[in-house]
């Protein structure tokens, strides 16, 4: 893509109020718009870091679900049914929002935080025989949550991108083998996403649901609202509001001589067991023709956070540093002197050999100086700079310079092309 195509410009300073380093970043690279406090527009730049993301949980959770897309209006009703439209703290109502539009229809809506009160009954509907269990649905869809503090970014939006996962099952058993199955699909996608060395499983309070602990996944990160008691030998953590004689009792573990670290949680897993089930009446016929309760579990991912947690911990001084897995594009290509002819030329040439080569490109075009497109370059954070100039062109080569290093080389067409493969 050419970045005068982009239609967006770096900014010298993001927006006053902002006071998290994630959105402070991504705002000033265009990544994204602000709209107010935990909300905000995805630019070309930031559509695309999210996609990726939302594309690797995608390829991991159709290994083990159904994809589909629930509303995100629903009616009070199935809320009334749960118990959760007076529990839930955070839970959104619409209205119509003037008289004329209230004249019309003056029902009000739940904006959903969570689907369980959807997907139940749409599970009840298809899956009514032990022949048809276990089933999972799973969606990756905008969510909204009344959250009062909305001042972390991305980390913490009253409008959010989730991933939610639904699983249905016979009974206890068939339920934590398919627990374990996610747990298991939540690494893979967190090693994908390149942050799987400093995100751990972290028991934390099962809620009402369950006498269990559920599972939280959470990375490490200073900006993270969470404090975590890790134990970096077995590769577990647990979360401080677990933390009682109790539960050390509970689980043979000496709290005390546990590092407590700063953490945010990327994922949650819940055994829900029959919880919804009951709600909404949900049996299946058993083999013997009787009517056994559904054990549920439910497990969510949250990709806007994901991303914001990415900016937090491996942006620099000069700005964000992606990972190649999700970022915007695989190569910036900056063109110096944009008025010489063989330059331009020149770019054009390597930019379509690598558009062949299938690798993604933006291509700054724009007239500008050296510094500023130097500058840019490195707020925006794509992992490798391959700059088109004058001094080295004679040569046959481009300056390479790997963003999260600093690391230059100068190498041909082919030598680049053989360098990308290898990543
Ligand atoms: P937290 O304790 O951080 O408020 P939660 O436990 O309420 O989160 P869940 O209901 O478990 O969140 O939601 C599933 C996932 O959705 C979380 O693990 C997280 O990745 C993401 N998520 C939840 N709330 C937000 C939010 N306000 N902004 C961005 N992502 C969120
Ligand atoms: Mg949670």
């Amino acid at each position: 893509m050419l970045q005068s195509q982009l239609f967006t410009k770096t900014r010298r300073e993001a927006p006053k109020d902002e006071v998290a380093k994630n959105a402070q970043l991504l705002i000033r690279g265009g990544y994204l718009h602000k709209e107010m406090a935990g909300v905000y527009s995805f630019l070309p730049l930031g559509l695309r870091v999210l996609q990726k993301i939302e594309g690797i949980v995608r390829e991991e959770m159709d290994k083990i679900g159904r994809e589909i897309l629930m509303s995100a209006l629903s009616p009070l009703e199935p809320w009334k049914q749960t118990g959760r439209l007076n529990s839930v703290d955070v839970l959104m109502r619409t209205l119509g929002a003037n008289e004329l539009s209230l004249a019309k229809n003056d029902s009000s809506y739940i904006l959903n935080y969570s689907n369980e009160e959807l997907i139940t009954p749409i599970a009840q509907q298809f899956n009514q025989s032990y022949k048809d269990l276990p089933v999972a649905y799973y969606q990756i869809q905008t969510k909204f949550r009344n959250e009062v503090r909305a001042k972390s970014g991305l980390l913490r939006g009253r409008e959010f991108r989730m991933k939610d996962l639904y699983s249905f099952h016979r009974d206890e058993e068939d339920l934590k083998r398919y627990y374990e199955k996610v747990k298991d699909s939540y690494q893979t996608i967190f090693d994908r996403l390149e942050i799987g060395t400093d995100t751990f499983i972290t028991l934390a309070s099962g809620g009402d649901f369950t006498l269990d602990f559920s599972h939280e996944f959470q990375t490490l990160c200073d900006a993270g609202e969470d404090i975590i008691y890790l134990d970096r030998t077995h590769k577990i953590a647990y979360n401080k509001e677990i933390i009682s004689e109790e539960n050390s009792k509970k689980l043979n573990v000496d709290f005390a001589a546990l590092e407590q670290v700063h953490a945010c949680e990327v994922g949650n897993i819940f055994p829900l067991n029959i919880k919804f089930s009951k709600a909404f009446n949900y049996t299946y016929t058993d083999e013997e023709g009787k009517q056994q309760l559904v054990y549920m579990g439910c497990y969510g991912l949250g990709p806007s956070r994901v991303m914001g947690v990415i900016v937090e911990k491996l942006s620099d001084e000069k700005g964000i540093v992606w990972p190649r897995s999700v970022a915007p594009f695989d190569v910036h290509m900056i063109e110096l002197q944009g008025s010489n002819e063989e330059v331009k030329a020149e770019a054009k040439e390597l930019y379509r050999e690598l558009i062949q080569e299938g690798v993604e490109v933006l291509w700054d075009d724009r007239d500008a100086r050296a510094g500023e497109k130097f500058a840019d370059s490195d707020l925006i954070g794509i992992p490798l700079r391959v700059v088109v100039s004058e001094k080295t062109l004679s040569a046959g080569k481009f300056e390479c310079v790997e963003r999260k290093t600093g690391k230059t080389a100068l190498v041909s067409i082919s030598e680049l092309i053989g360098l990308l493969r290898h990543v």
